[in-house]
């Protein structure tokens, strides 16, 4: 697999990748739309990149904020 520079939530929308989240915490792991999470976040004003997402992101599982945030295939 070609690992293309993928460092923004706008350009795995474009490229289309999912997202998935590990969590620091306790490894939960969850994966999100692309296209959904870029509209959620221009909604609010939050920035883009992945790396400001892996520090924002909160677990649903154990509350700890913080996750690896990595681009992944859509799977159907
Ligand atoms: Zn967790």
């Amino acid at each position: 697999m070609v690992r293309h520079k993928l460092d923004s939530v706008n350009e795995c929308a474009r490229r289309g990748y999912n997202l998935r989240f590990t969590c620091d915490g306790c490894g939960h792991v969850v994966e999100a739309n692309s296209s959904e999470l870029m509209i959620e976040l221009n909604a609010r004003r939050v920035s883009l990149t992945l790396s400001t997402i892996e520090e924002k992101a909160r677990c649903s599982e154990c509350g700890h904020r913080g996750a690896a945030v990595v681009p992944c295939d859509i799977n159907f």
